[in-house]
């Protein structure tokens, strides 16, 4: 075997294997309440590759031979689906960031809460996993290049942001850390509601110095090795 061949051999295997991933991240998207049908995408870079899920496809009909990938121009390299509606705005995040993934939702939590103020008030300090307060993007059409670029903005110094009558974005290294993200954003974005429903009463808030302090610790947070 050549070392072209070689090198082709892992590429394919890398690629099979994320899809399978994206997939099965896709499919927890809506298993766990973030979507419903099939609102939402989700991507994951392999090298200069991104693959992505294919527009309008529910993700239980997804098969090995579905995968759909695009470089990061956008032109499609991979399958024969429709690419999603929303390329654009994960584009953006893979052009601007060092993301590995991308999760994009209609959860209806964090949704709600994008209609109602321009940035997530400081509830609870898992406002650092996400690098900060999280702001909410100006509303533009779905899958417009305006609603990318309005993304972007949002999500400067942060990995997440919320898309104004629409719904998430966050990214992470892998599509778990994406996915984890999209989950605790929705969380305090229920916690926030709960609170602030509470008649005759207004929510304590953090400063952005408390949730900084977070930001530092959370770095060693978890198992050791
Ligand atoms: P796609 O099915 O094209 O991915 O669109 C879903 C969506 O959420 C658009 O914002
Ligand atoms: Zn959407």
């Amino acid at each position: 075997m050549t070392d072209t061949a070689d090198t082709t051999g892992q590429r394919r295997t890398a690629i099979e294997r994320a899809w399978e991933e994206l997939v099965a991240t896709a499919l927890r998207t809506v298993r766990e309440g973030l979507v419903v049908g099939t609102s939402g995408n989700v991507s994951v870079r392999v090298g200069e590759l991104v693959l992505v899920t294919p527009s309008g496809v529910p993700y239980d009909r997804l098969r090995p031979e579905d995968a759909v990938a695009v470089d990061l121009g956008g032109k499609q390299v991979l399958g024969s689906l429709t690419p999603t509606s929303e390329l654009p705005m994960h584009l953006a995040v893979y052009r601007a960031t060092g993301a590995g993934a991308v999760v994009h939702t209609h959860a209806v939590h964090a949704t709600a809460v994008s209609t109602l103020v321009p940035e997530l008030p400081l509830v609870h300090y898992m406002a650092a996993a996400l690098g900060g307060p999280v702001r909410t993007a100006p509303y533009a059409v779905y899958g417009s290049p305006e609603l990318a670029e309005n993304m972007l903005v949002a999500l400067r110094d942060r990995s997440g942001c919320l898309l104004r009558n629409h719904g998430t974005v966050t990214y992470g290294d892998t599509l778990d850390q994406a996915y984890d993200r999209t989950a605790q954003l929705e969380w305090m974005c229920r916690l926030w509601l709960t609170a602030a429903s509470v008649p005759g009463r207004e929510p304590s808030l953090l400063s952005e110095g408390q949730v900084r302090e977070v930001q530092e610790k959370l770095r060693g947070y978890g198992q050791r090795g």
